[in-house]
């Protein structure tokens, strides 16, 4: 079984979020997870992964530390509670214009296309 992240070495753990077969080079020993739940995890608690970012303040955020203030929009707990609550959070994101660019996600869903592209063989 090769790692599903390089494809190259002999993988030696699972991911114990997604699954995925990794060497140790693409294994977060401490937490037990493959080096794409490292990045996608949450920046609040740490544990699960993220669904989402903050539309304040940007960090990535799972399904229980998010809370979603508009049908798109969702907000880290610390933001939410620091802000005051839903009003709070909207009133300041229609202050900051539009909410910050987040490349979190984007750019793991890239390196897992990557890493399918290059599965192939070339
Ligand atoms: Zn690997
Ligand atoms: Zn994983
Ligand atoms: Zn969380
Ligand atoms: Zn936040």
């Amino acid at each position: 079984m090769r790692c599903e992240v390089c494809w190259e070495a002999e993988a030696t753990h699972k991911c114990r979020l997604c699954g995925r077969s990794v060497c140790p080079a693409h294994l977060d020993a401490a937490r037990g997870i493959c080096s794409f739940c490292a990045e996608a995890l949450c920046q609040v608690c740490g544990e699960q992964l993220s669904i989402t970012h903050c539309a304040v303040c940007g960090r990535l955020v799972c399904l229980d530390c998010g809370v979603q203030v508009d049908t798109v929009l969702h907000v880290c707990r610390p933001c939410y509670t620091s802000l005051g609550g839903r009003s709070g959070v909207l009133a300041r994101l229609r202050d900051a214009g539009k909410p910050p660019r987040m490349p979190g996600i984007r750019e793991f869903v890239e390196k897992i296309l990557e890493t399918r592209k290059g599965s192939g063989g070339e």
